[in-house]
């Protein structure tokens, strides 16, 4: 993994040793010698993660800290306070302040590089998922301005036994907003299947259960199904066990607390993470949200012609009984825009598709692939199907007037529909099922419209 790491500290030595062990693993290191070239540094150079000191000449580390988070240029960098003495109010006030741990001098160099992976892991896949939101949508402000409703958080304990538990739940109940609960390890693991709308946001779990490591394995293994995957999860070890401290990082805990944390620090860690989760759900959402623009057609809701031809491929290729391909299109669409207007002939547009799309089964495909053209594919229908389909498909829009807003008079409207059907056999394309669908269509436009024709090949 590489990174780009800046070091402030106002002893030389301090900076020299940390750049040593970050650049042993390979990360590329900046350096600051006081708060305020921080600052500055930070702004410019938007480092991955920031090693920062507390105790320095010029302003403490925790008014870096919380000046770096309320800047939204730099308030999602990760920080990690590095003070000479771990004084219980310093360290409250730093993980207050947004910081994400709160390492002691002499600094362990395994514990350290853990946390660096982890911390950098997190930004490596929101920063992925950034992108992923931007070039999906084709422009990235519709994927900055897409908001997920938010949620209270939810916090599911995972202790030894029941005592622990109802400890760690009492000590975090008033403390936190959200909702705690305490969970048995195997609800953890069956509860929440693909689902992840029901699972908890954060996970604290012991690193010992019943049996040794059940607690790390749990971890692993919510990580890898999909209903829990996303979720965050904070891994309590026994005092002093840093290096399972730096296993259990590596496994993919967000944050690690020893067994005699005090409830205050577990609370804030928990929040820290609510928040990143928060962050990284939004960012889904609006990846998820780009996706599906994507593929739609925004006038009618349904699929557009990009989507109608990739989708069309894979039905040919795993139907067993054959596709049938059709192409609708409204007859005499251009008097309406020019009788009643450009909006109302969109309205037009929408309702048809939705009295098309009522006519169907959800395995078949639907989109509008041209102005006032639609495509339909049925998979696994033979001619009578098929053709009967297409009949039911002509009648559900010529059959009953539309009805509109304002003083627009109820419209009649028609379809013409070419039919085409896969030969038995396999061996068709979508584009040349289209072309068949296509020739029909032209078919039913030149013996007067509102009627369903056959492709010559599949009528054979
Ligand atoms: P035909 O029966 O031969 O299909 O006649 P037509 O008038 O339906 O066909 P033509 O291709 O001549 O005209 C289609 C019209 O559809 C022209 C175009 O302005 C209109 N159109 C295409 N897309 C939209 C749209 O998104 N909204 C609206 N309101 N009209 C559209
Ligand atoms: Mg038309
Ligand atoms: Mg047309």
């Amino acid at each position: 993994m590489t990174g780009r790491i800046l070091v402030v500290d106002d002893v030389a030595t301090n900076r020299i040793v940390m750049k040593v062990k970050l650049a042993s693993a390979c990360y590329a290191v900046d350096q600051a010698d006081c708060g305020a070239a921080a600052l500055i540094a930070a702004r410019q150079t938007q480092p991955d993660l920031i090693l920062l000191d507390v105790v320095m000449p010029d302003m403490s580390g925790l008014d870096v800290c919380r000046q770096l988070k309320t800047d939204p240029d730099t308030a999602d960098i990760p920080i990690i306070l590095i003070t000479a003495v771990a004084d219980r109010d310093n360290k409250m006030a730093g993980l207050e302040a947004g910081a994400d741990d709160f390492l002691t001098k002499p600094v362990d160099e395994v514990t350290l590089l853990a946390r660096v992976r982890s911390l950098l892991r997190a930004r490596d896949t929101a920063r992925e998922l950034r992108k992923r939101g931007a070039s999906a949508l084709g422009f990235a402000e519709a994927a900055a301005h897409f908001t997920a409703p938010q949620k209270p958080g939810r916090i599911a304990l995972i202790a030894p036994g029941p005592k622990g538990a109802v400890l760690w739940k009492t000590a975090l109940d008033d403390r936190l907003g959200g909702k705690v609960s305490v969970l048995p390890r195997d609800a953890a693991l069956t509860g929440f299947g693909n689902d992840e709308g029901d699972a908890p946001d954060v996970f604290v779990i012991a690193a010992d259960l019943t049996h040794r490591n059940e607690g790390l394995r749990l971890l692993s293994d919510l990580r890898s199904r999909p209903g829990t995957r996303n979720a965050a999860s904070v891994m309590i070890l026994p005092e002093g066990d840093s290096e399972r401290a730096a296993i259990a990082l590596d496994l993919g805990a967000h944050d690690i607390l020893y067994d005699s944390f005090d409830a205050q620090e577990l609370a804030l860690r928990i929040r820290t993470q609510l928040d990143r989760k928060r962050q990284s759900d939004r960012l889904r959402a609006s990846v998820e949200a780009g996706l599906e623009m994507a593929v739609t057609d925004s006038l009618t809701g349904l699929h557009n012609r990009r989507y109608a031809m990739f989708q069309l491929d894979r039905m040919i290729a795993q139907t067993g009984r054959g596709v049938a391909v059709m192409l609708l299109d409204i007859d005499h669409f251009k008097r309406i825009n020019d009788s009643f207007g450009h909006p109302v002939g969109d309205r037009v547009l929408s309702l048809v598709a939705r009295r098309l799309r009522a006519q169907l089964r959800g395995s078949d495909l639907i989109a509008r692939i041209g102005g006032e053209e639609f495509l339909v594919a049925l998979p696994d229908s033979d001619g009578a199907v098929a053709l009967d389909c297409a009949e039911r498909l002509r009648a559900a829009i010529g059959e009953t007037e539309f009805i509109l807003r304002g003083d627009t008079p109820p419209l009649s409207v028609t379809i013409s529909v070419g039919l085409a059907l896969s030969k038995p056999g396999g061996g068709d394309s979508a584009q040349s099922l289209i072309d068949q669908a296509d020739t029909a269509l032209y078919g039913a436009k030149s013996h007067g419209r509102d009627k369903v024709t056959l492709a010559p090949r599949s009528a054979a």
